[in-house]
């Protein structure tokens, strides 16, 4: 069956997600992501989504995944749709392609696979990421069976981020011409990502500071698509006890881990709506009786580290 052409759904009241890939277990920096985003929706009588960014299939793991949905819902924090999974969205993402390929924005790439392999990926600093040099812009149409770039029109996008203020980048100096489709049929993290936004009709991202750096691209592919655009919050992230990033750390500071140093949930939701500004202290509490004190103006921004004995 063919897939509806994209459209982005009109939304009566805010609407916000969590999108993690499921590459690993969710740690406190993902959980302050994902509690941010939740209570940023819910304080104003909005709906909050979960995806499985699992688009990039090689990578991703399915019982990870239902690991994260777990681990959230013992937060409280539980998905108001079904929870969308990416491996299961192909036929949108080729409609999506077909669309952007009829607005004459796609181009076919010839380089080679380890490059293209990397960017497949949502891309966080530690990746690297460069800016793609256009090399191939020139390159005849060839079918939907070639590497495709989207061509970025070349102006800056300025954009208001509720943590880090006004912005303003030129994507061409930071990712340069997305890859949104690989030679091997995987279908890339920007195309997925502005598809599934767009559908869920989601009217603001929350996520880590990270990813601020790829927003232009993504801006420019939602006017490529008339998409709405979102609004964006780029929170910090959380850091070990000494300010250092948590790297390969981070897997102790998943929930099972913090439980197993007797840490309950209630303490970590407690933290980490401290490190949120909603609580003076961080004392345990349920995600639910943070709804009233989140406030953006109070969230701080920069990172946050996490508490010594936790790590
Ligand atoms: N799936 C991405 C990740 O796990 C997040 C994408 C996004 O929030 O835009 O890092």
């Amino acid at each position: 069956m063919e897939a509806p052409p994209l459209i982005g759904r009109f939304a009566a009241v805010p609407v916000g997600r969590f999108a993690p890939s499921p590459t690993g277990t969710l740690h406190l920096g993902n959980l302050r992501m994902a509690l941010a985003s939740w209570l940023s929706v819910k304080a104003r009588g909005g709906r909050w989504v979960l995806r499985v960014e699992d688009v990039d299939r090689p990578r991703c793991d399915a019982a990870l995944a239902e690991v994260q949905v777990r681990d959230l819902a013992a937060l409280g924090l539980e998905s108001d749709e079904e929870v969308i999974w990416q491996s299961r969205r192909e036929a949108r993402y080729r409609a999506a392609l077909e669309r952007l390929h009829e607005g004459g924005h796609l181009y076919p790439c010839a380089c080679t696979r380890k490059d293209l392999q990397r960017l497949a990926s949502a891309p966080h600093l530690e990746d690297g990421l460069r800016p793609y040099d256009g090399a191939c812009r020139s390159r005849d149409w060839e079918g939907f069976e070639a590497a495709l770039r989207f061509r970025l029109p070349g102006d800056e996008v300025a954009w208001s981020d509720w943590a880090l203020g006004p912005q303003r980048d030129d994507p061409a100096t930071l990712t340069g011409d997305p890859l949104l489709f690989r030679r091997d049929g995987v279908f890339a993290y920007h195309l997925a990502v502005v598809v599934d936004d767009g559908e869920q009709g989601v009217t603001e991202i929350v996520r880590g500071a990270d990813l601020r750096s790829v927003t232009a691209t993504q801006i420019r592919l939602q006017e490529a698509f008339y998409l709405p655009r979102p609004a964006y919050a780029h929170l910090g992230l959380v850091t070990a006890p000494d300010g250092s990033r948590l790297g390969k750390r981070a897997g102790a500071l998943g929930l099972d881990a913090l439980r197993a140093c007797g840490i309950a949930a209630e303490e970590v939701i407690g933290w980490l709506g401290w490190s949120l500004g909603c609580l003076d202290q961080s004392a345990p509490c349920t995600a639910e009786s943070l709804i009233p004190r989140f406030d953006w103006s109070r969230v701080p921004s920069g990172d946050i580290r996490t508490p010594v004995g936790w790590a």
